[in-house]
């Protein structure tokens, strides 16, 4: 293996450490004053100063005028194939009952949480996807209270988040973004309700934000800033190549996007193209800095050693343009999400093709996927006990387990059992 490029960035650690310190400060300001601090730190980050940051419905309605009937069907498809695909997903989440032993019986049933807070980024681009991808979700699991937040866009709501964020359903629309506005989901203010459980991607502010909060609240995963990964070999060239990378880049200056080829022809055309690209792309601007900062091209001697590469940098997007991508899929362990072929890309699922886009970032890929339907249901067990002699011999290695443990109180919440349903004289 070896880089033609690597990623120049070195300040990251101390960056962590700012971003970690001002959420801090944010998120205890939030809690110690509720709205009067989520107003004051909307007017210094985002510009917007309201009495109330939730919409009314006259607003939403305004909203939904300034679209045009075109981009209002668009959002529609998007959310019916979001809706599609988490629908077929809940499917496969089934209760469970089994019987272990004689009248011995365990199960689980699925949960909704009660109440969520989605965050629809905005700082940059009005990230309008967003809003299908965990309102509707969430609403398929069967949330009952979802709310959600979305910065100003250019000092004002962004109609077609607030369009998008209407039609998947969301029970109640505030035009607040950032820690504040996470914050104010999380611990709640006089005017908002708190929820219990906070989803949705952001920036590095937002996802410190969520990560301090895990534990008050529930959250769904670490969702930071974007990176992509593309696999390729000769099959491709090196325009489709560049054009994958630098479509994830303009996220953010932070976005790292990676070659993985076996192919140094490719590795060097790519190169070479995404300079060219840089000179016409409109948001060049922040992709270069992405590209500079954090791109790096790698050239391996193998499917194998790209999968094992591939694993160590788990990144949330991976595009295989290879010659034969289930390999791929067969193999990789590591990653949020995988776009097999070059037919699809990560665009169609950011934006429309279906599945989720909210998807782990930062190695997170090692232990979690990304959100889907089964992350708003609680997975709670029961068990039921109809037969007093199961009752009985269970009790009696209960009992003699509590006994290793030195457990007393345990002990006898098994023995008297094993007296009442047993009727063996079990001393205390
Ligand atoms: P954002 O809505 O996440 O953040 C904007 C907010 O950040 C502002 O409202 C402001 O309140 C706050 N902010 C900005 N600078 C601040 C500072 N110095 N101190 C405190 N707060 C500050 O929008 P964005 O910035 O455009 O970022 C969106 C992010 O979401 C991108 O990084 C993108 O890559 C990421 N994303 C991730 C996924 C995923 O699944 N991992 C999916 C989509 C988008």
């Amino acid at each position: 293996m070896r880089k033609l490029k690597s990623a120049s960035a070195t300040d990251i650690e101390s960056r962590d450490r700012k971003v970690r310190e001002t959420v801090e400060q944010i998120l205890e300001d939030v809690a110690r004053r509720g709205d009067a601090a989520v107003r004051e730190l909307s007017i210094k980050f985002d510009g917007l100063d309201r009495e109330d940051y939730r919409l009314s419905g006259q607003e939403i309605e305004e909203c939904l005028s300034k679209l045009s009937e075109r981009d209002l069907n668009d959002i529609k498809f998007a959310q019916e194939q979001v809706r599609n695909f988490a629908e077929a997903q809940r499917g496969t989440m089934l209760d469970l009952e089994v019987e272990t032993l004689p009248g011995v019986f365990l199960g689980h049933k699925h949960i909704p949480v009660q109440s969520v807070g989605c965050y629809v980024p905005g700082g940059k681009y009005p990230l309008l996807a967003s809003a299908h991808m965990s309102i509707i979700t969430a609403k398929v699991a069967g949330v009952p209270r979802v709310i959600t937040c979305a910065p100003p866009y250019q000092g004002e709501p962004a109609p077609a988040i607030v369009a998008a964020q209407y039609l998947a359903g969301a029970d109640e629309i505030y035009c607040l973004g950032g820690v504040q506005a996470v914050a104010a989901m999380a611990v709640g203010t006089e005017t908002i309700r708190p929820v219990d459980m906070l989803v949705g991607p952001g920036n590095a502010f937002v996802a410190e934000a969520k990560r301090q909060l895990f534990g008050r609240v529930g959250i769904d995963l670490f969702a930071g800033p974007t990176e992509t990964l593309v696999i390729a070999d000769e099959t491709v060239d090196g325009e489709l190549c560049a054009t994958d990378l630098l479509g994830q880049a303009e996220h953010g200056p932070d976005s790292p996007a990676i070659l993985l080829t076996t192919s140094e022809k490719l590795a060097r055309e790519t190169m070479k193209e995404i300079e060219r690209l840089l000179e016409v792309l409109p948001t060049a601007a922040i992709a270069r800095q992405a590209w500079e900062n954090h791109g790096e091209v790698i050239v391996c001697d193998s499917d194998e050693e790209m999968v094992k590469v591939a694993d160590e940098i788990a990144s949330e997007h991976v595009q295989v343009m290879t010659k034969d991508p289930q390999f791929f899929l067969d193999n990789m362990k590591n990653y949020g999400a995988l776009f097999l072929g070059p037919r699809t890309n990560v665009a169609y699922g950011d934006k429309v093709i279906g599945t989720n886009h909210t998807l782990p970032t930062r190695k997170a890929a090692r232990y979690t996927g990304g959100l889907w339907v089964g992350k708003f249901l609680k997975t709670c067990t029961y068990q039921r006990v109809d037969n007093d002699q199961s009752s009985a011999i269970i009790g009696e290695y209960c009992s003699r387990l509590c006994a290793l443990e030195g457990f007393a109180g345990h002990g006898e919440q098994a023995n008297i059992r094993v007296r009442r349903y047993g009727g063996k004289n079990v001393p205390y």
